[in-house]
């Protein structure tokens, strides 16, 4: 059986230094120190973390006082930090700077007397937390469909923010719905889709015409994994979302000659080799890499946790 591996997969700048801004927090003030929400949607992160003294909450009423707090990748409500600075927790903020510069985006158009329509998906925690950090009320679109439904004049001043992790056709479609329907729309001159997403639905469209099967490493409540797998069933290839090695279906592959295999961004790299090992005990496998864009982004960590800076009570940052 041949393997091409999709490239870029797995990891993007934005999970790499949300664990990392974990694993330093517990170098340098010691276990525990607690998360609000998965720091990235991994069970496997999420785990190893915990084995080194992490804890997730999903509320700050979780969290004791004077204890270290940690926001996840996905961002948080400004309800959230206001919450964290009443109580005076010491918090380090692992919001994804690009998931920074929507909310920031968004709290711009509001401050130009524009109606905020945010795509994205609802109940995901960075659609909560994009909402939850501008002052106005933000209208949630999540297809076409929804456009059309839009209770407002054709003449409202609008401007529109997506979700991060979108795929980017999906994307398209609807900022085109909403160009139709609105006479004065403003959106930000390049998508909001990240480059780490978009790089790899990219690649997962160039590995779909090589293959005959389409894994994609990544968890259930990951909104980037899932596109990747709508993608590979978009362009008419088999594709499944698995966890690690131990979800393969031996009945997938029985006229598959060809496996590619890419990875969400929160994904590690060694849950692809666990995948790749599983198909081993299915078959010999060849495995090769595609050539793929090279990614060099890199995100800085908090100063508090590279100058030997003393952390900043979340009083301080709001
Ligand atoms: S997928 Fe993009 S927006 Fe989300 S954490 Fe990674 S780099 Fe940031």
């Amino acid at each position: 059986m041949k393997v091409i591996l999709a490239q870029p997969r797995g990891f993007c700048a934005g999970v790499v230094r949300a664990i990392e801004i974990v694993e330093r927090a517990l170098q340098k003030y010691g276990p525990p120190v607690y998360v609000r929400h998965e720091i990235v949607h991994n069970k496997h992160v999420v785990e190893s973390l915990k084995a080194k003294g992490a804890r997730f909450v999903e509320e700050l009423s979780e969290v004791p006082p004077n204890s270290v707090t940690i926001f996840s990748a996905h961002g948080v409500a400004k309800s959230v930090e206001d919450e964290a600075a009443a109580r005076d927790l010491p918090v380090l903020n692992a919001t994804c700077p690009l998931v920074t510069k929507v909310h920031n985006q968004g709290k711009r158009y509001v401050g130009q007397g524009r109606k905020l329509i945010l795509i994205g998906h609802a109940g995901h925690p960075e659609v909560e937390g994009t909402m939850g950090q501008i002052s106005a009320p933000v209208i949630l679109v999540q297809n076409e469909a929804e456009v059309a439904k839009l209770d407002l004049p054709a003449d409202t001043p609008v401007a529109y923010v997506t979700q991060t992790t979108l795929s980017v056709d999906d994307t398209q479609g609807i900022i085109s719905a909403l160009q139709r329907r609105f006479k004065d729309i403003v959106g930000p001159e390049t998508r909001d889709i990240c480059y780490a997403t978009q790089n790899r639905q990219s690649a997962v469209r160039e590995l779909s015409k090589l293959v005959d099967i389409i894994l994609v490493v990544g968890a259930t409540n990951s909104s980037n994994s899932n596109r990747l797998r709508e993608i590979g069933s978009e362009e008419g290839v088999p594709s499944y979302l698995i966890a690690d090695g131990s979800e393969l279906d031996p009945t997938w592959f029985r006229n598959a000659k060809i496996v590619g295999i890419t990875a969400g961004a929160s994904a590690p790299e060694v849950l692809v080799e666990d995948v790749i090992e599983a198909l081993r005990r299915l078959n010999p496998v060849d495995v090769s890499q595609l050539t793929g864009r090279h990614e060099t982004i890199e995100f800085r960590l908090p100063p508090e946790l590279t100058d030997g800076g003393a952390i900043s009570r979340a009083a301080e940052n709001v």
